[in-house]
């Protein structure tokens, strides 16, 4: 574990845990990387990592988005994550999530966890059987389309930045995954008009968007390099890579996943290349928004889309500021968020009265 308290101490993380227990199998850990804004909310991901410090790492940087996500999100949480080291197709037990709940009763509420990749709505039931510091499940609903909701709103807000209006009609979007948010964010685009170029590793998946968009399919590594304006990333991170960003012939990177620059200066890249990136964790806040309006209960569906729909002000606004300061827009959303971090959070957010 070299070096971990020293990127604690560095990225101002609280804590930082380890998970096992042997009856069942469990192999994971918890980082709450910020309460100061509020209780850490962060989803657990079941993921077959190829070492323990990779989990380690994952679940470092994983939580620490999850604190600029929430504060550039206005939301009164810090930033959390928890992961779990397994294979989410064949190593799930009701046993196994109950012995990871009881990790995260034991947190007294600083953390509260939700799903992620590779973890589900019945599994979040299992994991409530300890502990109430956990949101969503069957009763609760998926994330995932207000995720896409969120996404779409930000990519009107970069269709105004490039092209001067926010109507993405007759606009190529060629989207990297069409599982839960990808398929409800070719919704929303199908719906206004775009035309959709889509890949997927479930080629059932990819046959769904053919048949209900008339989309055009591509092999995966063929999506970088399609002629388009839009490059939608809803599939794992690090589709910017050194790789792909100079295949891609995109006008704009906006999409749902996490952690899409897999370098930092990956976004100096897609700048001298002309191409507008629309910073990750702001666009995918509206899953969080959903998860943390349901937690706090009494927010009707319509208030909840009402502040998904800040996203696409603050998105004009951070676009606003990069060209002003001559700073790339995830630069300057990275200040917006840090800026938050220091404030004590709202007690009503705006666009919810
Ligand atoms: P999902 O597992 O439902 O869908 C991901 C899809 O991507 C799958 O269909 C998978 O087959 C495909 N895929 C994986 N690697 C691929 C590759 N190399 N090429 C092509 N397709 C590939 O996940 P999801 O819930 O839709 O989330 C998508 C992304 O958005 C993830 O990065 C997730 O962390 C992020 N995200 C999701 C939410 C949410 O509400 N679900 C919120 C914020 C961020």
């Amino acid at each position: 574990m070299a070096g971990y308290l020293a990127r604690m101490a560095e990225q101002g993380f609280e804590e930082v845990v380890l998970v096992h227990d042997a009856k069942t199998g469990l192999r994971g850990a918890i980082a709450i990387h910020s309460t100061a804004r509020g209780p850490a909310l962060g989803g657990t991901r079941m993921w077959v990592y190829p070492s323990e410090s990779a989990a380690v790492e994952d679940v470092m940087c994983l939580a620490r988005g999850m604190s600029y996500k929430s504060a550039a999100a206005e939301l009164a949480l810090g930033g959390g994550k928890g992961v779990i080291i397994g294979d989410p197709s064949r190593d799930k037990s009701e046993a196994l999530f109950r012995a990871y709940g009881r990790f995260v009763e034991k947190m007294n509420g600083r953390f509260i966890t939700a799903a992620d990749m590779g973890t589900e709505e019945n599994d979040l039931d299992s994991i409530r059987l300890e502990t109430d510091h956990v949101v969503g499940g069957r009763a609760v609903g998926s994330p995932s389309p207000f995720t896409a909701y969120g996404v779409w709103k930000a990519m009107k807000a970069c269709a105004v930045e490039v092209f001067g209006s926010p109507d993405l009609e007759g606009l190529c979007v060629a989207v990297q995954g069409v599982g839960s948010v990808g398929r409800a964010l070719c919704q929303h685009l199908a719906d206004e008009g775009a035309r959709l170029i889509v890949t997927d590793l479930d080629r059932e998946r990819v046959r769904m968007a053919e048949e209900l968009w008339g989309a055009t399919a591509v092999e995966s590594d063929l999506i970088y390099s399609q002629e388009c304006d839009f490059f939608a990333p809803c599939a794992g991170g690090g589709a910017v890579n050194r790789d792909s960003a100079d295949r891609l012939r995109c006008r704009i990177v906006a999409g749902a996943a996490n952690n899409v620059l897999k370098e930092d200066e990956l976004g100096t890249v897609l700048h001298e290349r002309g191409i507008l990136y629309a910073p990750d964790y702001v666009a995918n806040a509206g899953g969080l928004i959903f998860v943390e309006f349901k937690r706090q209960g009494g927010k009707s569906e319509d208030e909840t889309r009402a502040h998904i729909d800040l996203i696409e002000g603050r998105m004009k606004e951070i676009f606003r500021r990069s060209r002003e300061q001559k700073l790339r827009p995830e630069v300057v959303a990275n200040m917006f968020a840090e800026e938050k971090m220091r404030q004590e959070p709202e007690g009503s957010l705006p666009g919810t009265q």
